[in-house]
């Protein structure tokens, strides 16, 4: 998801109060950003931030934080947050390779991963969010007990996903291959865009929940 050609976003964001402009120097400190030691979830590829803002109302005592690579994307969830303010949500604009330059060792309590960019070429798995490069990042910032959640219409995608859990020294705790039709995993699922986009076509949405 690329929105090309908005005037201006850059500035836009770089004035935004919910925006972490220097996410690095928050490392070890997110508590302080909050000022409160609430649990920090966060959403790598948060696209235009609906899942994070819904996520963080129905849940005020988790801290949240929106993980965006693309200025032209994360504008549209700034846009949103004018609209409704929530405490317990910040959003970074970034590229969630530098993910252990921003959080300390076990800084994080959850990570959501939502319907990835597929990146479909083999050259580049390793950009994938899924793979065993980004899980080595993920296994750095996320507590001992910590869970990653990653949910997907793009069933190459999963495939190479489930693949990687287990080289990578995860281990996986539930998955399903059509979320909507589970009974026990989709008690509580909140949608996110792509979610609501892909699933209102009748593709199957499937997820997992990791540990280690
Ligand atoms: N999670 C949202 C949803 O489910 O509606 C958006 C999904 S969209 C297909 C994937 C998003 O991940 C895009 O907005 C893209 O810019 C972002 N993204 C991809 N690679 C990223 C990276 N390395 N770091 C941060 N964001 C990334």
């Amino acid at each position: 998801m690329r929105l090309r050609n908005v005037t201006g976003s850059r500035e836009v964001i770089a004035e935004s109060r919910f925006v972490v402009h220097d996410p690095a120097a928050q490392k070890g400190k997110w508590s302080g950003v909050f000022g409160n030691n609430r649990p920090i979830h966060i959403e790598i590829g948060m696209g235009k931030g609906r899942f994070m803002m819904d996520l963080a109302a129905a849940n005020p005592n988790i801290n949240y934080i929106g993980i965006e690579k693309y200025s032209t994307v994360l504008l549209r969830a700034v846009q949103k947050m004018e609209t409704q303010e929530l405490a317990n949500l910040r959003l970074i604009r970034m590229d969630a390779e530098e993910i252990c330059e921003v959080f300390d060792k076990g800084e994080v309590a959850k990570i959501y991963l939502n319907f990835s960019d597929p990146w479909p070429k083999d050259r580049h798995a390793k950009r994938r969010l899924p793979s065993r490069q980004f899980l080595a990042r993920y296994h750095e910032i996320l507590a001992a007990d910590g869970r990653i959640e990653f949910k997907t219409d793009n069933v190459d995608l999963f495939d190479f996903a489930l693949e990687e859990v287990e080289p990578a020294g995860w281990k996986i705790e539930a998955m399903t291959r059509d979320l909507h039709h589970d009974e026990k995993m989709f008690v509580g699922n909140i949608m996110t865009e792509y979610e609501e986009k892909f699933s209102s076509m009748g593709n199957p949405i499937c997820k997992y929940i990791i540990y280690r």
